[in-house]
């Protein structure tokens, strides 16, 4: 469960990116926060992972405030995917996915192993894959890719940066597709930035509508859309 309490960023030129954000997302739910750009969609949700330190407010993750978190210890929990993939050129599509795993000190077996389900989890056949680079792979694969990098260690909550943002309008609608029944099997909490209403209806379980660095309403596709 993550808990925004009063929570508020200003950045260290002294623009207020956010401001008095409270919401709780629950654990196991889709949530879409969808909004103009600049209007504070990406600020919001790397103050979860501490990539952008909050200035005001609390943030707790499952009853614990983050800023007491090693922030290691806090990413190893939550993957993390954006629009420019960012894999290593120079590893192959296995290495790639299985960094954080290295990290975690898995041994090289292990890493292989779970690299390979991880492809085929997101629907790459490690096989034709596993040993290729970067470069020889399509964006939509390339995404894919980051998705199961984002997956390896196995966190609780992922958050996804207009992951699709990038693709054509087919690829990305095969990947939404994916990412819904991924959810489902997985249980993971996603946390899932775009500026495009139809895929945050599509996608959210609740949807979070932001302007000017506040949430106007944060409600289901369904009390979204209903008329008032
Ligand atoms: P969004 O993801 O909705 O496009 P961002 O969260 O990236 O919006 O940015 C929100 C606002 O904060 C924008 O006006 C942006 O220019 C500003 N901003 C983002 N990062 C910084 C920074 N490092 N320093 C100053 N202002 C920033
Ligand atoms: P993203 O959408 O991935 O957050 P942005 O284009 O908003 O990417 O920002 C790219 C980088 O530039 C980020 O590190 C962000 O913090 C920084 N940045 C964005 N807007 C500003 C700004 N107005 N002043 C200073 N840094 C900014």
């Amino acid at each position: 469960m993550i808990l925004f309490e009063q929570v508020s960023k200003t950045y260290p030129n002294g623009f207020q990116a956010v401001k008095d954000l409270n919401f709780r997302i629950d654990a196991g739910e889709f949530i879409v926060f969808i909004g103009p750009s600049g209007c504070g969609k990406s600020t919001t949700m790397k103050m979860i992972n501490r990539l952008v330190p909050h200035t005001g407010g609390t943030i707790s993750i499952n009853g614990k405030n983050i800023t007491k978190e090693n922030p290691v210890d806090l990413r190893r929990n939550i993957g993390y995917v954006i629009q420019q993939v960012g894999l290593f050129p120079h590893y192959t599509i296995e290495d790639n996915i299985a960094v954080v795993l290295s990290l975690l000190g898995w041994k090289e077996a292990k890493r292989k192993q779970r690299a390979a389900e991880l492809l085929q989890m997101v629907g790459l056949e490690p096989d034709r894959f596993a040993k290729r680079y970067p470069r020889e792979l399509s964006g939509g694969q390339q995404q894919r890719v980051g998705v199961a990098r984002a997956l390896a260690a196995d966190p609780e909550i992922v958050l996804m940066d207009e992951p699709f943002g990038a693709l054509d309008p087919i690829t990305r609608e095969q990947l939404q597709n994916e990412l819904i029944q991924l959810q489902r099997t997985m249980k993971k909490t996603i946390i899932f930035v775009t500026h495009d209403m139809d895929e945050a209806l599509k996608m959210g379980d609740r949807i979070a509508v932001m302007k000017d660095g506040a949430i106007l309403q944060f409600d289901t596709p369904e009390k979204l859309m209903k008329e008032p």
